[in-house]
């Protein structure tokens, strides 16, 4: 509480209490009247906003290159993550005939998603359900143990900021020398290099467009239609959004993306808890800062002086201009480059590195009340993110590994839902839907049984010599035949008789059933 603003507060408030009914002008008048009377000025609030604007211009970044572990991992990861998105809808897998040889291929027109030797059907849409959990725990697993990873080195805002801002300094140069042409007139070469930044980022932008659009054709076969103008007009417009989108943000945007527009730095922090890892700067070792020359002369007067020599190197490296020194926030992405920059200096002036390291607050004030550190990566949330991830990722594989090569599902007719014919027979209807998974051409046996001496015909198919109705379904394909069962015999009043079909495949076997009923008057 402020000494004289609860002072100053509660006249202004007896005042105004006394005050009759005004408009909201002349109450304002009234209030500053009463400060004045009160001999108190506004400025006397020392945390009076008023007159801030709620707006704050962007402070152009200028990230300086670093070397060092944390960047080594984030090169690995960029080439590993890059190099899959744009050349893996070329990677080839033989299916065999009557099947596209494209490894990874969304395909619309044929209603199916290939992932090497696995096929998803529409129908098996739960499978990537299991796939959004598992991703959803794997995110929460690794904010568990170490922060935000996934922001800082995984991320595609982040990968693509990363190329993007790589390419910058190659043409702009270095965090010095880019400041010092940004405050230079325009003139020839600062247009030609912005031209080329800029041209480079859009190439960079349209084969990020162009290698999206390639996950749902055939790759070389779009390559050729993109390039002589013969694609679908709907690639060239997602080809045109995604240039449009990865120029602004990893271009322009940057930092401003994961700071105000992403919702996960606003979840995580709700997820997090004391023990996860987190880029700290350990202030129980930095504190107070001084540089070389000052921590001598403080040394001199027996005075101590922390290991930070306020040198900014962490700041200056930082993609999003974070002092990590001023403590967690929402604005760091956890790349780690910081540890890296004071890694470097702590090398240079012989002092121990990881001044800025993996750490939590727990670690620094244990070590600063001379108590012990201790590291716990095995914690109830992370075993039990990590057994989540396990039973379904169990479930996924069991049912992929004993999923039928052909399904059958069938559906009663609503209206009616029986017929009484001329001879006293009940006639039902069914709509059966039979998928072949397999590549050749499957004539299936359909049975039904469940109601002795039923009569069963499908309508457009063969019989075998046991009198069975035959029904081909051609390779990947799924085959819709309207089927009826007549029986004569007689049924019990409001009759509702289960009944199964099967279809059994050429080996004999039963390749897969479905339930329904038989329904009478
Ligand atoms: S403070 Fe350090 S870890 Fe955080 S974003 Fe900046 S450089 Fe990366
Ligand atoms: S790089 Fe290290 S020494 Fe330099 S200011 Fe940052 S924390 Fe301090």
């Amino acid at each position: 509480m402020r000494p004289g603003g609860l002072s100053a507060t509660t006249g202004v408030v007896s005042s105004m209490a006394e005050m009759p009914a005004h408009p909201v002008s002349d109450l304002a008048a009234a209030a500053a009247d009463s400060l004045t009377r009160a001999n108190i000025a506004e400025s006397d609030f020392p945390d009076n906003h008023d007159d801030e604007p709620l707006y704050a211009a962007r402070k152009k970044i200028y990230p300086q290159h670093v070397s060092g572990t944390f960047r080594r991992l984030k090169w690995a990861l960029l080439v590993v993550t890059l190099g899959i998105y744009y050349f893996l809808p070329f990677v080839r897998w033989d299916r065999g005939p009557n099947a596209p040889d494209q490894a990874v291929l969304i395909d619309f027109p044929g209603r199916r998603f290939y992932f090497f030797f696995i096929e998803i059907w529409p129908q098996e849409v739960y499978y990537l359900t299991g796939l959004l959990i598992i991703a959803a725990m794997a995110l929460f697993l690794m904010n568990a143990a170490a922060g935000r990873l996934w922001c800082g080195y995984l991320c595609p805002q982040t990968v693509w900021t990363d190329l993007f801002v790589t390419v910058e300094r190659w043409i702009e140069g270095d965090r010095r020398e880019h400041l010092l042409r940004d405050r230079q007139p325009w003139g020839f070469e600062r247009i030609a290099r912005a031209t080329l930044k800029h041209f480079c980022w859009l190439m960079i932008a349209w084969w990020t467009g162009g290698a999206w659009v390639l996950y749902f054709g055939d790759a070389p076969t779009l390559v050729r239609e993109l390039a002589t103008f013969k694609a679908p007009p709907v690639a060239y417009g997602f080809i045109a959004l995604l240039t449009f989108t990865t120029y602004a943000l990893a271009g322009w945007m940057r930092e401003q993306v994961c700071v105000y527009m992403c919702p996960w730095p606003r979840i995580q922090a709700a997820l997090t808890d004391e023990y996860a890892l987190n880029v700290c700067y350990r202030y129980d070792r930095g504190e107070p800062r001084a540089s070389l020359k000052k921590a001598a002369a403080l040394h001199e007067h027996g005075q101590a002086a922390g290991d930070c020599i306020d040198c900014r190197q962490c700041v200056y490296v930082c993609p999003t201009g974070v002092d990590i020194r001023n403590g967690s926030n929402l604005g760091c992405i956890q790349c780690g480059l910081c540890i890296d920059a004071c890694d470097a200096v702590m090398t240079k002036i012989g002092r121990a590195s990881r001044l800025i390291a993996y750490d939590n607050d727990l670690n620094i004030r244990a070590r600063q009340h001379g108590g012990q550190t201790s590291y716990r990566l095995v914690r109830t949330r992370t075993v039990l993110y990590a057994a989540i991830i396990a039973v379904v990722g169990g479930v996924m594989a069991h049912a992929l590994a004993t999923r039928h090569a052909q399904s059958l599902t069938v559906i009663h007719d609503r209206n009616p839902v029986f017929v009484r014919l001329s001879n006293g027979a009940v006639r039902n209807g069914y709509a059966v839907h039979i998928a072949n998974k397999h590549r050749e051409t499957q004539n299936f046996v359909l049975q039904v049984t469940g109601l002795a001496g039923a009569d069963v015909e499908t309508v457009g198919s063969d019989r075998n010599p046991e009198g069975e109705p035959i029904i081909a379904v051609g390779p990947d394909q799924t085959r819709q035949v309207r089927v009826i069962v007549t029986t004569r015999q007689p049924l019990e009043p409001d009759a509702s008789i289960p009944l199964t079909f099967s279809i059994v495949t050429a080996d004999g076997g039963v390749g897969a059933t479905a339930m329904d009923r038989f329904v009478g008057p």
